[in-house]
């Protein structure tokens, strides 16, 4: 079935398909390293994993590269702060961004590659912009992307050309060096900075001497290097579109004079929380060992960042990620007895969790329906849930029932939820006092003291927390 998805520069929805009809290269804009990743940095990768997750699901190889942005403003400036070198600093953040990404089920992306092991390929692709004539370089030796010598600029961001024409003639000269950028203002940008004091020992030489990379030349670099000078699909938050994609397109088609740079854009709406933008000052900005800390598990956090529309801002909050912990506990409870019935274990059932075809004829396709269309995965989730009560049916015919459960483990890969999974449970990080009254109800349920069992019952739950049992032990959940 043909994976359909909204393309931010057509602005329609368009069929994704690999130009060379066999593997999509899939580009997206990786986090910088210089702190945890946020979850709504973790929104976005989980989005992109999803998309991914679902193309395979279709049978289809996706090339996915997610490039690491280890040097820029923030990195060297915090990595001086805490009196590190910017590799081991930049390293410490990537492996804890991995550990993330493991815990929330992410796959690794087929190429990882580094902006600092890359300048070789972007002083390059700077040489061939200065060559031909849409690069100046600037008396310090630093060197700018002259915005006017693209004639498609703005098309992506939508920018009103004329508009800019007149800015660009008025401002002409006028620069911009920062990585941290105004959205609202449109200039030329720094391909190459010039070294400063303040950089220390961050700089690689260059035709026009010491220096290190503009922020946005590393992903056309990178992603050139791995995809090639025209590849199809590039993705990243919806606050990278403008001026970090537009300059992304410019700087890669003026360099390769191969149009299109990229052909299907794939932005994801921004998370905010408790209706509010994150940030640090509101202390409303989470990470995931944040939400890990209060009880929650990760699986039901992967949950409640992919459960709404990729186009529409999702508004997280506390209730939101109660709700999917039980919509995903729901899912487990529904599912074992109908594993029992056929004598499934659950972790032969984690081994189901694959691509296969079963998906797109049983009760699950009108949800593999909804992934397929623009990556609804709301849609898709509802439609589980009703088609689970459709097998709830104890006449249904058991070769078909086991039919019908592996195409639900298609879905399942798809969404990129791991069920059933033990490693960090809410049960193991609820407090020890907590797991020792759990322990002691279950050995009370064993000898069947049932009296003493509801009591503890009584109790784990006045310290905020309910215990599930299952078959061969407990599961605590935080209310
Ligand atoms: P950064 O580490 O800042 O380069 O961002 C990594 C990715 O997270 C980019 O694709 C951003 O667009 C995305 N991103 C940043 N903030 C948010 C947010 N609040 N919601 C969703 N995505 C975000
Ligand atoms: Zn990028």
């Amino acid at each position: 079935m043909p994976i359909r998805l909204f393309d931010t520069l057509s602005r329609e929805i368009r069929p994704l398909q690999p130009a060379d009809g066999q593997t999509l290269g899939f580009y997206c804009c990786g986090p910088t390293v210089y702190g945890p990743a946020h979850i709504g940095n973790f929104r976005t990768f989980l989005l992109q994993d999803v998309l991914r997750r679902t193309l395979e699901a279709d049978g289809m190889a996706v090339n996915h590269v997610r490039n690491i942005t280890d040097v820029d403003d923030k990195t060297i400036r915090q990595s001086q702060a805490e009196g590190m070198s910017l590799l081991a600093f930049t390293e410490k953040w990537t492996e804890k961004f991995h550990a993330d990404c493991g815990r929330l089920n992410l796959l690794t992306p087929s190429e990882e590659p580094r902006a600092t092991g890359h300048i070789p390929e972007q002083v390059a692709m700077i040489e061939k912009l200065v060559a031909g004539g849409h690069a100046y370089v600037a008396a310090d030796g630093s060197v700018y992307f002259k915005v006017t010598s693209c004639e498609h600029y703005g098309e992506l961001a939508r920018l009103d050309r004329e508009a800019l024409r007149t800015q660009s003639t008025n401002s002409a000269g006028e620069s911009n060096d920062a990585d941290e950028y105004d959205r609202e203002s449109v200039s030329d940008f720094a391909l190459w900075k010039a070294r400063k004091p303040e950089d220390g020992d961050n700089f690689w030489p260059s035709p026009w001497g010491e220096g290190r990379p503009g922020w946005h030349i590393e992903c056309s670099a990178m992603s050139t290097r791995y995809l090639g000078e025209s590849f199809d699909l590039h993705g990243g938050g919806v606050d990278l579109c403008f001026p970090h994609h537009e300059n992304e397109i410019a700087q890669s088609e003026c360099a390769s004079g191969v149009r299109p740079f990229a052909r299907h854009w794939f932005h994801s709406a921004h998370l905010m929380v408790e209706g509010a933008k994150m940030s640090k000052s509101l202390g409303n900005l989470y990470t995931l060992d944040d939400l890990v800390e209060k009880g929650h598990s990760p699986m039901a956090i992967r949950w409640a960042l992919i459960a709404g529309h990729y186009r529409q801002q999702l508004n997280f909050t506390m209730n939101g990620l109660q709700a999917a912990a039980s919509a995903l506990a729901k899912l487990e409870k529904t599912l074992a007895p109908l594993l029992e019935r056929l004598g499934v274990s659950r972790d032969e059932f984690r081994g189901w969790i694959a691509p296969n075809s079963l998906l797109t004829t049983g009760v699950f396709a009108p949800a593999w329906e909804a992934l397929c269309e623009d990556l609804n995965v709301p849609a898709a989730l509802g439609a589980l849930f009703s088609a689970l009560k459709d097998l709830d049916d104890p006449d249904f015919d058991k070769l078909a029932l086991a039919g019908q459960l592996q195409g639900l483990g298609g879905l399942l890969y798809a969404l990129g939820l791991d069920l059933f999974a033990v490693e960090e449970s809410p049960a193991a990080s609820a407090p020890e006092a907590v797991v020792a009254l759990a322990q002691q109800r279950w050995e009370a349920k064993k000898n069947k003291d049932f009296a003493s069992a509801d009591a503890l019952r009584a109790e784990i739950q006045a310290a905020g927390w309910q215990v599930l049992d299952r078959k061969d032990g407990f599961d605590l959940e935080k209310v």
